[in-house]
């Protein structure tokens, strides 16, 4: 009887260190190549059931280091994330390359930068951390997300900030990040390991839940998402939902869905249709079912129509 209490005071001290100390959504890396693994984020938008854990990241293993392509959205995340790769190398984690600045990506740095890895970003980046918004993102994110998220979560600057594309080479293997932005963000960065032929896409691609456009540029959008398809990847891993060998299958989901907003709304511009009622009569069946459409649909609805009204007055190059 008292083994049976000590085991149960025991069991019920380690689920709530588990509360605390270490999310239950740890990443878990997945094979995608010879040299690069990915961790796959839980679909939707980041909660307090997620802990945070809702976007990509991927590492690449080289004989003289690992890279690593984006840092996830807490630094608890990330610490899990050092340790899962660890388990697969003891070679050095070196670099971080930072997709895009976005909270999901990025507040997981600090961990990296702690055992000395050098963190690389497109120079729009810097935008962002001066930025009201980066503020009051990280406010948000200390109410959802604590405690994952808390007053010791830091924003980064990039070691290197980068003005557009760059190429590098690591224990024989070929690196090439091109700056495809302004896209989804203004600093937009994507990865191909050219050996692997994988392309780490960053938020450029979204897969298995509705994308967060934000007041993103679509029509650029859509230009960097033919640059992506020339670059003919064999494998394509996205910044949300699953990794795929069918890159072009895997881009044509986001494509549709920016140019469904940009057509159902650049008919209500055009017709002089307010938004609220062009935003009840689009039918959103498509998506509505998604993981996030509650969370982001309206926003990227909105946001695309202030955007086709501006490009009514001032039509594209
Ligand atoms: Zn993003």
């Amino acid at each position: 009887m008292r083994f049976l209490f000590a085991l149960f005071f025991l069991l019920a001290t380690a689920t709530q260190a588990g509360d605390i100390g270490t999310p239950s959504n740890m990443p878990k890396p997945v094979k995608a190549s010879a040299h690069t693994y990915y961790v796959q984020g839980l679909a939707g938008a980041a909660s307090s059931a997620n802990q945070g854990f809702m976007s990509n990241a991927g590492f690449v293993v080289t004989p003289e280091g690992v890279v690593v392509f984006d840092a996830l959205g807490t630094p608890v995340l990330a610490e899990g994330l050092i340790r899962a790769i660890r388990k697969l190398t003891s070679q050095p984690i070196k670099r971080v390359i930072v997709s895009h600045y976005h909270a999901d990506h990025i507040y997981g740095l600090q961990a990296f930068k702690a055992i000395g890895a050098e963190i690389w970003a497109q120079r729009g980046g810097q935008e962002y951390l001066a930025s009201e918004e980066a503020q009051l993102r990280m406010q948000q994110r200390r109410e959802d997300l604590f405690p994952w998220v808390d007053e010791k979560t830091r924003l980064l600057p990039a070691d290197r900030w980068l003005s557009g594309d760059e190429s590098f080479e690591l224990g024989g293997l070929h690196f090439s990040l091109h700056h495809v932005g302004p896209a989804h963000s203004g600093e937009d960065m994507v990865m191909l390991v050219k050996e692997d032929g994988v392309l780490f896409t960053g938020d450029l691609v979204f897969k298995g839940r509705v994308p967060f456009v934000g007041d993103a540029d679509s029509a650029a959008w859509l230009e960097a998402l033919e640059r992506l398809a020339a670059l003919k990847p064999a494998y394509l891993i996205p910044g949300h939902g699953a990794a795929a060998p069918d890159a072009a299958a895997t881009l044509q989901f986001t494509r549709q869905y920016l140019q469904y907003l940009r057509q159902t709304m650049g008919k209500a511009v055009e017709n002089f249709v307010p938004f609220e009622e062009a935003y009840a009569r689009t039918s959103w069946k498509k998506y509505e079912k998604m993981p996030a459409f509650h969370e982001a649909n309206r926003a990227n609805a909105y946001n695309t129509y202030l955007l086709m009204e501006k490009e009514s007055i001032a039509p594209a190059k």
